[in-house]
């Protein structure tokens, strides 16, 4: 697809996104199962839903650009998700791997406040407000997730860890 305008590369980036949120729901069990924490595990479990609300979003948006979700292949999240999947195979303490499964998680939050933050900016300036009101509203779940991870490591994992 040749990008002609700005409104050709947000709809790429829509793509990308689309694609790395679909890899993350295909993560997230794999994480909850070499979880040891309760807590943590609740928090992927939640966030787990939340992309599921996420991707219907994205869906409401392809439809308000009258376009279909599909082509791209996000490679870096599956390059993120893959640095994940070698970490789990680690022979790790329980306490220490959940401190490394929040390393990665965050890592993923941080692709998609970054994607989510720039394709927010485009839909503002193509002067798209309903399309923006959706993609701001999965930014801030993001920077929500990101916080709350955050607060979970530095309240209870990383100190079991040390
Ligand atoms: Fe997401
Ligand atoms: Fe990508
Ligand atoms: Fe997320």
């Amino acid at each position: 697809m040749k990008l002609n305008n700005l409104n050709d590369l947000f709809l790429h980036e829509l793509q990308d996104i689309y694609s790395a949120e679909n890899q993350i729901t295909k993560a997230l069990p794999v994480m909850m199962e070499a979880c040891s924490s309760d807590k943590l595990r609740t928090a992927f479990q939640d966030h787990l839903e939340m992309t599921e609300r996420q991707i219907d979003r994205l869906d409401r948006v392809f439809e308000l650009m009258g376009q279909k979700a599909s082509g791209e292949h996000c490679k870096a999240m599956e390059g993120i998700i893959k640095e994940a999947e070698s970490m789990m195979k680690e022979k790790a303490e329980a306490e220490v791997m959940d401190a490394a499964l929040i390393a990665s998680a965050q890592r993923v939050e941080h692709y998609e406040i970054a994607a989510y933050g720039t394709v927010c900016t485009y839909a503002k300036q193509l002067g798209l407000t309903d399309v923006m009101d959706l993609l701001h509203e999965t930014l801030e779940e993001e920077k929500m997730t990101d916080q709350l991870l955050t607060q979970i490591a530095e309240t209870s994992i990383n100190l079991k860890a040390q």
